[in-house]
């Protein structure tokens, strides 16, 4: 099929997502336990990722190039890699799919999508969306199962040409090794331990309003979720004091209940890797000045308090390791330079804050952070679709997805020599 075609079916499916998206927010907060707006917010994004690629199909595939010869036509086009396996997570159960399978439709591949057990029905929602757009039989191919189950074949498979994995590190790694031995193209978007850091002269208000959007919203459980918030010491109190009130005041509850501003976990096992998390915290002598438990007056949901910890080692557990809950740890820091050596003290690299007036301090961050994704004034959490995402160190495999980036893993290079056929012609 010509791209331009491709690109036409594309956009029917965000059309058909936007239409749809009410009803499939209202699945994904039932099915994943995100709050009602945030399920349809995300419905709606992926609508416009798809519109996004379609536009991408209209784009320049190539470059002409001067040759040697001056008889030869030279040049170099994109290509489909191939079959693609897109293996994605259950915290975002529509976007992240649709920042695979967009760009991979749009530059021509066909792929194999297995999504996470958790969210079985928002996928086949989605998939409903691309086929009733008119996706030609056999393009996309849905596989539901445990990774530990059907995953191997998916990585495996000799017609597999490339894997776009989003998941934790463990599983993540293992799959590079079995792709990369098979020679098989691989992207891995993994975790983060994303740090914020407080300045002196930032606007404290500003400040907690955005660290508590990025600890607690989604309950903690995005990637590019505030984990670490290193705060200059003249300034812990006040601030660990505003977020603490963030912390308390914001209303937990039931997903679909539209004042519910941070709903529950995801799942049993969602609880209680975070529940033991919190119970490491206590053990490690961590002081909970916000939640720090369930919260039983919610029944037997999973509702897990927004948590504000201090009193934090920064070689702790809690420190260290993603714990993808509604959890902030406070770190105090004596300088800029100490603030950012804590902020680089991890081995993820995924997104960062930092929240000062300093236009110099704002820059310099900017430089001196070693993550993928850096946001002054800003909520860790976030990116809009048509710029570069991902991350360094431990939360990527180097590569980027979405907006023109993309187009790096799903295409790849052909150059072309054309000789007039006659010699002299
Ligand atoms: P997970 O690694 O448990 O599962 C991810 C996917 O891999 C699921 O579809 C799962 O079924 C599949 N899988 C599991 N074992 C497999 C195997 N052996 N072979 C093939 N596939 C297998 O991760 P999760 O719990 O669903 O998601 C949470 C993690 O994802 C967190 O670490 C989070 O930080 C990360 N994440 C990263 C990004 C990013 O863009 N960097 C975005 C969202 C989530």
């Amino acid at each position: 099929m010509a791209a331009p075609a491709r690109g036409e079916i594309l956009r029917r499916a965000g059309d058909l997502l936007d239409t749809r998206a009410d009803a499939i927010g209202h699945d994904l907060a039932r099915e994943e336990g995100k709050t009602l707006g945030e399920g349809v917010g995300e419905t709606r994004r992926a609508a416009a990722i798809f519109r996004y690629y379609a536009a991408q199909t209209l784009e320049p595939d190539g470059e002409t190039y001067p040759s040697a010869s001056p008889r030869t036509f030279l040049f170099a086009r994109r290509e489909p890699v191939g079959v693609v396996t897109a293996i994605t997570p259950w915290n975002f159960p529509i976007a992240i799919p649709a920042w695979k399978l967009a760009p991979a439709l749009a530059y021509g591949n066909t792929v194999v999508w297995k999504p996470a057990e958790l969210v079985p029905l928002t996928s086949v929602r989605l998939l409903e969306a691309l086929l009733d757009a008119g996706v030609p039989e056999g393009v996309l191919n849905l596989v539901v199962g445990r990774g530990s189950v059907v995953g191997d074949t998916l990585v495996t498979h000799p017609s597999v040409d490339a894997i776009s994995f989003t998941g934790s590190n463990s599983v993540g790694r293992a799959i590079q090794l079995k792709a990369t031995e098979r020679g098989k193209k691989v992207q891995l978007e993994l975790g983060g331990k994303n740090p914020a850091v407080v300045l002196a002269d930032a606007d404290l208000e500003l400040a907690a309003e955005h660290v508590a959007r990025g600890a607690f919203l989604s309950a903690g459980q995005k990637c590019t979720a505030t984990s670490r918030v290193i705060i200059d010491q003249a300034v812990f109190e006040p601030f660990a004091e505003r977020l603490a009130q963030r912390a308390v005041e914001w209303p937990l509850g039931d997903a679909l209940d539209p004042t519910t501003k941070v709903g529950p976990l995801a799942s049993d096992q969602q609880l209680q890797t975070v529940l033991g998390y919190l119970e490491t915290a206590r053990t490690e002598r961590a002081s909970i000045v916000a939640g720090g438990d369930r919260n039983d007056d919610l029944g037997s949901g999973y509702f897990v308090r927004p948590t504000v910890l201090t009193d934090v080692d920064p070689t702790s557990t809690i420190v260290r390791e993603e714990i993808f809950g509604p959890v902030a740890a406070l770190l105090a820091a004596d300088s800029y330079e100490d603030a950012v050596e804590i902020a680089n003290d991890t081995p993820f690299g995924l997104s960062a804050s930092v929240f000062t007036n300093d236009l110099d301090s704002a820059l310099r961050f900017a430089r001196d952070i070693r993550a993928g994704v850096v946001k002054v004034n800003q909520e860790s959490a976030g990116l809009e679709y048509h710029v570069p995402f991902g991350g360094t160190k431990g939360s990527s495999s180097g590569s980027r997805e979405q907006g023109k980036a993309a187009r790096e893993f799903y295409t790849e290079w052909k150059t072309i020599y054309i000789d007039p056929g006659t010699p002299g012609g």
